[in-house]
């Protein structure tokens, strides 16, 4: 295993049956070290701080595993409207946030003519602007560019096509690898990522994730946990060893792609009390503390137990930050564009 780690260290690449065994590790502590110093070298000790507005939990999908998916009758569903989306971006920006996160479920309610003068109002906070929304046609993401936006956050889950139809019905594989192109070609920074330990995932599977990931290649990637949702299909599966497969993923992730930017995932909290921290200290460089009203976090329950729906978004300021200082690293000041750090150093 030694030699694996150094020949990603020096080379930034491994071959999917590398990080086959990388994945199968019992002993991953010199993965998550090794993980560490090549986040240090290559995007230092700050951390990038980005805040999250869940806009709307309606969904017109019906994924397998999301506790939002359109068969959950017992979800409850929410929409911001267009002022309270403003003014939760003007109090992330007011708070320090160079980046606001705005993600919903795929809500037709939400049109490009409605959107795109939401986008226009927050740029004027000179913040940079991530979206998170589904999957939408070129010209709706064409619009969305125009109007400011900066980023777009589109999972592509698993590359696993079959389990991916699988576990997304009336979804298309090939639909959502579209729109991460069309994404890229329209000059976003493109983040993407996979859910780790869903049913019938193998750690083939997982390790072309992550090449599809270093191939595209994408600027940012978020590994999560998959945690099941009580109301949904997926709802006796298990969590254990997603937490650690997703930890491995992640360092793995940043072996493959030194620069990029790494979220410590808020799934990871959820099974895990230290979950960002340890995340933190395994290759990640990015935390998107939730700045949406408390009245709504509950109803956005992508899956259950989400840490932090009873607090304020000062409070998750405060407490991030806080956190971070306790292990040695810095809260960024900057946007956080790919590649700043290199370029400021
Ligand atoms: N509609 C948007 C946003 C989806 S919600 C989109 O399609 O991109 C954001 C992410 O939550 C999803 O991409 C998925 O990876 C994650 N998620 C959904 N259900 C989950 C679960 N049960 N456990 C962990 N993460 C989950």
């Amino acid at each position: 295993m030694q030699h694996l780690l150094e020949k990603a260290q020096q080379t930034h690449s491994l071959t999917r049956d590398e990080i086959c065994a990388l994945l199968r590790t019992t002993d991953p502590q010199p993965l998550f070290q090794t993980a560490d110093q090549v986040r240090k070298k290559y995007v230092g000790n700050g951390v990038y701080l980005r805040g999250l507005i869940e806009f709307s939990s309606y969904c017109k999908n019906d994924c397998m595993y999301c506790g939002l998916r359109r068969s959950n009758r017992r979800a409850q569903r929410y929409r911001l409207t267009p002022e309270q989306i403003v003014d939760t971006a003007r109090q992330a920006a007011e708070l320090g946030y160079k980046t606001v996160v705005l993600q919903s479920g795929e809500d037709a309610w939400f049109s490009t003519d409605t959107l795109c003068p939401i986008i226009r109002e927050i740029k004027k906070l000179d913040v940079a602007i991530t979206l998170s929304m589904g999957e939408k046609t070129r010209e709706a993401y064409a619009a969305y560019r125009a109007a400011g936006a900066d980023r777009y956050l589109l999972r592509i889950e698993t590359t696993d096509k079959n389990l991916y139809e699988k576990l997304d019905p009336g979804m298309s594989f090939d639909n959502r690898v579209r729109c991460l192109h069309d994404l890229k070609e329209l000059g976003y920074e493109v983040g993407s990522g996979s859910l780790v330990g869903l049913p019938g995932q193998t750690p083939e599977s997982l390790a072309d994730d992550l090449l599809f990931f270093k191939n595209l290649p994408v600027d940012m990637a978020g590994i999560g946990p998959f945690i099941p949702h009580p109301h949904t299909p997926l709802g006796g599966e298990t969590t254990d060893g997603h937490f650690e497969l997703a930890l491995k993923m992640m360092a793995i992730m940043r072996l493959l792609l030194p620069d990029s930017n790494i979220p410590a995932t808020t799934a990871m909290e959820t099974l895990h009390p230290q979950g960002r921290l340890l995340a933190l200290q395994c290759g990640a460089n990015v935390v998107m503390p939730n700045v949406t009203a408390t009245i709504y976090r509950k109803q956005y329950e992508l899956y259950p137990g989400k840490v932090c729906t009873g607090d304020s978004a000062t409070s998750c300021r405060g407490c991030m930050q806080a956190k971070i200082e306790s292990i040695g690293r810095f809260v960024s000041p900057g946007k956080g564009f790919h590649g700043d750090y290199l370029k400021n150093r």
